[in-house]
Parts: structure tokens; C-alpha cells; sequence
């Protein structure tokens, strides 16, 4: 059997700027009604060229049907009023106004499957699809209803799943969840946390990833990331748990972070994604240097178990700095791969 090194985004690519501010985190839409749906498809097949162009071996919609990684999701459910807003502390971070739980959680109907079945049209690559995790939106919202974030997270866990299960018929080969909440609240993550991603995730044959992340590149994340030290251990938290639970896959940054890369050893009965490449910089990684840290990777993680991908999402990078990027995954990827297995 000959082995390879899988390559493909975190998350978001940059949106067009016909449909929404290119560059600009959770811009909102251009467009509306009809137009905003057919302009959502026509970015996704142009954000699916460009990977294909980049030549990455996992594709993934570039995330061009949400504005946001989580409200876009919890837009498309009853039990939440969007117009009763309170402010609230997001991540232990920063303060923002967010909706309010006012009744019992149900999904209306599919949120993603038009786009997931569209994008599985577009390739006969494998194809990765991203929701968030139940802790992050427990913590994207004001609950009146619940009143416990473990109760509330178990519900959304079950309407995630419902959801997964829905790509999956539709041809998703991986199914993420973005649950950068763990790298947070580690007496949650032990209590129910990982429980509660674990329901989300349950009886899905599609393999399953985590992505935890430090964040995108904006002032709250970036002023935060200061106060952390030389060395980033809050993975050694929750690493030996997610090593023991039943998610496939574990989704990190490791080009200039600060997370040692020796935490990796903590995931050795998991397959890992590590990010190769920084979206907080504008400067393009040479495949050299992709390559370079993947052979440091490999001290940690074995070969055969590791995809390279982008610490997160590209949105706020411009879409030339992005495919240049992206073209580095693979071919540093590539370089490993002769390396490692011919
Ligand atoms: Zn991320």
C-alpha cells in the first residue's frame, strides 16, 4: 500500500467581492433572497477550482455559504430570538451582543445539505464539510431557557448530529467540528465536553475531526495569545481526553504557534491535521518550509497518521496570498511524501 500525506484547508477561503467584503471576518452579504443563494453556489464552485487548482487531496465548500462559523448555523434553528440580544463574555475574551435561548432547541429542516450535495457534484475527491461544536455555541449565546450550559450543549449535540448525519447521505468523507471552546473552559471540556462532541459525532461513518484553535487573527484573539507566555500548554489540558474519546481526527496550528510541538505525542491513537501554514501572516510559506516543519512534526505524530492543512481560516487573507498558500500545503506536502514513503 502506498501511503500519502492528505492536504486541505482548516476552514474558510476568502469570499468574492461580489457576494461579501473580500478580507473581512464575518462581513455581511451583498446580496439577498434568490441572488444570495445562487451567489452562494457560484463562490463554492469557485472556491472549489481554486483548491483543486492548488492541487489539495481533501476538498472542502471554503465555508462560502456562512457568514459566521457558528450563528450561521444557529440562525437556521427554533428555540433561539435573535432579536433579544444581550452581551455577553465570548470565550472568557471579549464582550459581544448575542441572541438569547428562549425555547426548547429544534433544527427546522437541513442547514447545510443543498451546499454539501453541490459540492460533492463538483469532485470526486474526498470532501470535508465544518460545523461548530456544541461547547463554542453554548458560548456564542445568552440562555434563558436551559439554564445549563451542559444541558444546553447536550441539545445542540443532538441537532448536530441530526445535521451530520444529513452530509453524510449527501457524501461528506469528513465531518468537522470547530470547537475552539476547549482550548477555554478545560473543567467543562473534562465534565461534559467531550461527551457532548462525542454525541454529535455518534454512529457517523464519515470520519470525524476537531478542530481547537487559538483563534483568527483579531485584536481580542491577538492581545490574548500575549498573555499566554513563550509556551502554549493549554492543549496539554485536554489532548489526553481527546486521545481517549471517539472524534478521528485532532485539527491544530502548528506554523508559528507557540504550541510545543512535543503536546502532539499526546494524541498517539489519533490521526492529526496539523496547520503548516500561518493565516495570521501575509507572508507565503515556501514548500521548503512547509516541508521543514512537517519533518518536525514527524518526531511526534507518525506519517501515516498526519494531513496538512491551514492553522484556520484564510478569509481575512487576500485570495492570491490564500492560493499561493495553498499551493505550498501541497507541494511541501508532496516533498514529504517522497520523502517519507519512495
Ligand atoms: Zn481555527
Amino acid at each position: 500500500m502506498k501511503y500519502k500525506i492528505n492536504s486541505t484547508v482548516t476552514g474558510s477561503l476568502p469570499k468574492p467581492n461580489w457576494i461579501a467584503e473580500t478580507g473581512k471576518l464575518w462581513s455581511p452579504w451583498k446580496l439577498s433572497g434568490e441572488a444570495l443563494e445562487l451567489g452562494k453556489l457560484k463562490a463554492t464552485l469557485s472556491s472549489v477550482e481554486d483548491q483543486l487548482s492548488a492541487g489539495l487531496s481533501i476538498i472542502t465548500d471554503g465555508e462560502q455559504s456562512r457568514q459566521h462559523f457558528v450563528t450561521t448555523f444557529i440562525e437556521n434553528l427554533s428555540g433561539v430570538d435573535f432579536k433579544k440580544r444581550k452581551v455577553v463574555r465570548i470565550r472568557d475574551r471579549y464582550d459581544a451582543s448575542v441572541p438569547t435561548v428562549i425555547s426548547r432547541i429544534n433544527r427546522k429542516k437541513p442547514v447545510f445539505l443543498k451546499y454539501a450535495i453541490f459540492l460533492r457534484s463538483l469532485t470526486k475527491l474526498p470532501i470535508k464539510f465544518s460545523l461548530p461544536g456544541p461547547m463554542t455555541m453554548v458560548d456564542t449565546l445568552y440562555d434563558k431557557f436551559y439554564k445549563s450550559r451542559e444541558k444546553l450543549a447536550w441539545r445542540f449535540a443532538e441537532v448536530l448530529n441530526e445535521e451530520a448525519k444529513d452530509l453524510e447521505k449527501a457524501g461528506i468523507d469528513y465531518i468537522q467540528f470547530d470547537e475552539p471552546a476547549f482550548n477555554v473552559f478545560f473543567d467543562e471540556v473534562k465534565e461534559w465536553g467531550i461527551a457532548a462532541l462525542e454525541r454529535a459525532a455518534k454512529n457517523l461513518k464519515s470520519k470525524t475531526i476537531v478542530h481547537i484553535c487559538y483563534g483568527y487573527g483579531i485584536k481580542a484573539n491577538n492581545d490574548w495569545k500575549k498573555s499566554l507566555g513563550s509556551e502554549w500548554r493549554q492543549y496539554e489540558n485536554i489532548f489526553p481526553l481527546l486521545n481517549k474519546s471517539k472524534i478521528d481526527q485532532i485539527s491544530l496550528e502548528c506554523m508559528n504557534s507557540k504550541v510545543p510541538l512535543e503536546l502532539l505525542s499526546l494524541l498517539n491513537n489519533k490521526e492529526v491535521l496539523a496547520g503548516v501554514i500561518d493565516v495570521a501572516s501575509k507572508k507565503i510559506e515556501t514548500p521548503k518550509e512547509v516541508f521543514n516543519l512537517i519533518k518536525k512534526i514527524t518526531k511526534y505524530v507518525s506519517p501515516k497518521k498526519l494531513t496538512c492543512c491551514t492553522n484556520c481560516g484564510m478569509i481575512t487573507l487576500p485570495p492570491k496570498i490564500a492560493q499561493a498558500k495553498m499551493e505550498s500545503i501541497t507541494k511541501g506536502s508532496k516533498l514529504a511524501e517522497k520523502y517519507f514513503f519512495s
